[in-house]
């Protein structure tokens, strides 16, 4: 039967459970807590036209750090901050830190986008939405100079995001597909939708003049881009061979990457 021993064991088995969960719950709790303390801030990425190296916008970036300031990964804080229903909280402190912080160049005579990271949820959600447009407003910024971008995973096939990508679009914003070739869309679902243009995913530049099949995709995607007739940004560029390769293919096309920057504090822009 069970001896003392076995309870002693059964006793600090339930305690190191007991711990981890409350190590885990934590998370979650300093994220959301690290929100509304106001300790969200943004980081902005060069976006440069290939053809002449010109910076035609910025993405601007979320960053969050821990109780004690170490840095939390924004892959991770923005899933829990959607899984946990906190997410539009944390779109809201993008909005109005990234139009305040952006509005010099925003509301200047060259052409400079920015562009801003959605979950579906907050394309889905009208008081975003309607919040979106006071700021824009207040601030004197152009619709057209923001551009939403919404991951190509997130896109499956959604009753309300069609609807939800035309009022965007009707009330002068710019649609992306992010991350694009990482998802399994339907391109003949995506050419439905009234977007403005792709990110090709780092994954695809990575392999350019790598593996002949993963590099072949590359030539792919700048196809459907032409062929969609829409804009091409090319993410993770690290390499000018790579900066090179996309130039050929797609000539009007934008790159982000380290070889032009990385994600910045507005003033270190
Ligand atoms: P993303 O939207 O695809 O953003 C591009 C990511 O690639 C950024 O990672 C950027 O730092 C990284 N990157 C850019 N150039 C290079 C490069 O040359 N090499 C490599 N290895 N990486 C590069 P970051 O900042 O860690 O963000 C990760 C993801 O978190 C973003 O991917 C986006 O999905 C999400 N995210 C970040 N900020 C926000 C936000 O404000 N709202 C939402 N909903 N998601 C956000
Ligand atoms: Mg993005
Ligand atoms: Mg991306
Ligand atoms: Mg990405």
């Amino acid at each position: 039967g069970i001896g003392a021993a076995g309870a002693v064991t059964a006793g600090c088995v339930g305690m190191v459970l007991v711990q981890r969960r409350r190590v885990l719950a934590s998370l979650p709790q300093q994220i959301r807590r690290a929100v509304s303390l106001g300790r969200l801030t943004m980081a902005y990425q060069p976006l440069v036209r290939l053809s002449d190296r010109r910076m035609v916008g910025v993405e601007a970036l979320a960053r969050l750090t821990d109780d004690r300031g170490r840095p939390i990964p924004p892959d991770i804080f923005i899933a829990i901050a959607e899984e946990k229903g906190f997410i539009g909280v944390v779109t809201r402190k993008v909005i109005s830190l990234t139009l305040t912080q952006m509005r010099g160049r925003l509301t200047g005579d060259e052409a400079f986008d920015v562009h801003i990271n959605f979950a579906v949820t907050d394309l889905l959600d009208d008081r975003l939405l309607t919040y979106l447009d006071g700021e824009v407003s207040r601030l004197g910024i152009s619709p057209a100079r923001v551009v939403i971008e919404l991951t190509e995973r997130s896109t499956a096939e959604h009753d309300r995001l069609r609807e939800a990508v035309e009022t965007l679009r009707r009330r002068g914003y710019k649609f992306f597909i992010d991350d694009f070739g990482t998802g399994y869309s339907n391109l003949a679902y995506l050419a439905r939708l009234p977007i403005n243009g792709i990110k090709m995913d780092k994954m695809f530049t990575k392999a350019i003049g790598k593996a002949a099949a993963s590099s072949a995709i590359v030539d792919t995607i700048c196809a459907t881009a032409r062929s969609l007739n829409v804009e091409l940004v090319a993410e993770g560029v690290e390499e000018p061979e790579q900066a090179a390769r996309i130039l050929e293919l797609f000539p009007r096309a934008v790159g982000q990457g380290w070889l032009f920057g990385k994600p910045v504090p507005a003033e270190h822009l």
